[in-house]
C-alpha cells in the first residue's frame, strides 16, 4: 500500500473543544498507480484534506502513512515533498520567481541536486506539460494565461519527481478545449510513469471516465467510496 490515511481529523479552530471539525475521522487507502477522483461540494474539506497529505497543514489527529512512514511525524518537509507533489487550487500561489525556468527549478534546487540534474528536470517537466522550454524559460509566470500558469505550477511539482501527484481543481477556469487538453496530459503522465494521482474536481462527469476510484467528501466526512459507476 502506498498511502494510508487513518482516523484523520482537522480543525482550523485553535479551541479544539469547539468541535468545529473541517475533517472528521477520515480513513482511506491508495495503491501505487491508482487514479483517485476526490469530489465534494464547496467547503466540504477537499483542499484541506490534500494539504494535510502534503504536510502544508498539520492534522489535529490521525496518521498519514506513505511507504510505511507516518508523515505527520516527519520534521524534514523535503522528504515529504519528494514523495507527494501538490498543485494548489490557485496555482498563482505557487509561482513566485521572476521567470519560469527559475520557478520550475526552485524545488529540485532545494533538494540539493546538481545543476545538470536540475536543468534536465526543468526541461523534462516543461516538456511533459507541453510548454516549449526555449520559448517559455525566460518569461514571467505572472504574464501567462490561466491554463499556462497551471502548466507551470504542474511542471514545478513534476520536477520534484513525486510518487503521488495531487491536483486541486486543475481545470477550474479553463475553457472546454483547454480542460480536455490538460486532462489528457495528466492521463499521459499516469500512463507513462505509473504515477499515483489524486485529482479534485467539481465535475463528476470529468473524472468519471478517468478515475479508478472516487472518494466523496461531505462536511468533512468521507461519505462514499467506490468505482465511478458505483458512485
Ligand atoms: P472548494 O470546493 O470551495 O475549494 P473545499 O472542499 O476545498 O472547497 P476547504 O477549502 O477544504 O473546502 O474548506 C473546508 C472548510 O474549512 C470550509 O468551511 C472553510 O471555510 C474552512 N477553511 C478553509 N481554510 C481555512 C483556514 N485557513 N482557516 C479557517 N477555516 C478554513
Ligand atoms: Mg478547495
Amino acid at each position: 500500500m502506498l498511502l494510508q490515511v487513518k482516523n484523520l481529523s482537522h480543525t482550523y479552530d485553535p479551541d479544539i473543544k469547539s468541535n468545529n471539525y473541517t475533517l472528521k475521522d477520515i480513513n482511506f487507502e491508495v495503491q501505487k498507480g491508482e487514479f483517485i477522483g476526490l469530489i465534494g461540494h464547496t467547503g466540504s474539506g477537499k483542499s484541506t484534506l490534500v494539504q494535510t497529505l502534503n504536510a502544508l497543514i498539520h492534522p489535529t489527529k490521525g496518521e498519514i502513512i506513505i511507504d510505511g512512514q507516518d508523515i505527520t511525524k516527519i520534521k524534514n518537509l523535503k522528504e515529504i515533498r519528494k514523495k507527494v507533489g501538490l498543485v494548489f487550487q490557485y496555482p498563482e500561489h505557487q509561482l513566485f520567481e521572476e521567470n519560469i525556468a527559475a520557478d520550475v527549478s526552485f524545488g529540485p534546487k532545494n533538494l540539493g541536486l546538481n545543476e545538470d540534474e536540475v536543468d534536465r528536470r526543468v526541461k523534462q517537466a516543461l516538456e511533459w506539460v507541453n510548454l516549449d522550454y526555449e520559448e517559455f524559460k525566460d518569461r514571467s509566470p505572472f504574464r501567462l494565461s490561466g491554463g499556462q500558469q497551471r502548466r507551470v505550477a504542474i511542471a514545478g511539482v513534476l520536477a520534484m519527481e513525486p510518487e503521488i501527484l495531487i491536483l486541486d481543481e486543475p481545470t477550474a477556469g479553463l475553457d472546454p478545449k483547454a480542460r480536455v487538453e490538460l486532462i489528457n496530459e495528466i492521463v499521459n503522465l499516469k500512463d507513462k510513469f505509473g504515477l499515483t494521482i489524486i485529482l479534485i474536481s467539481h465535475r463528476m462527469e470529468e473524472i468519471a471516465q478517468l478515475a479508478d476510484r472516487i472518494l466523496v467528501l461531505e462536511s468533512g466526512k468521507l461519505v462514499l467510496e467506490g468505482s465511478p459507476s458505483y458512485v
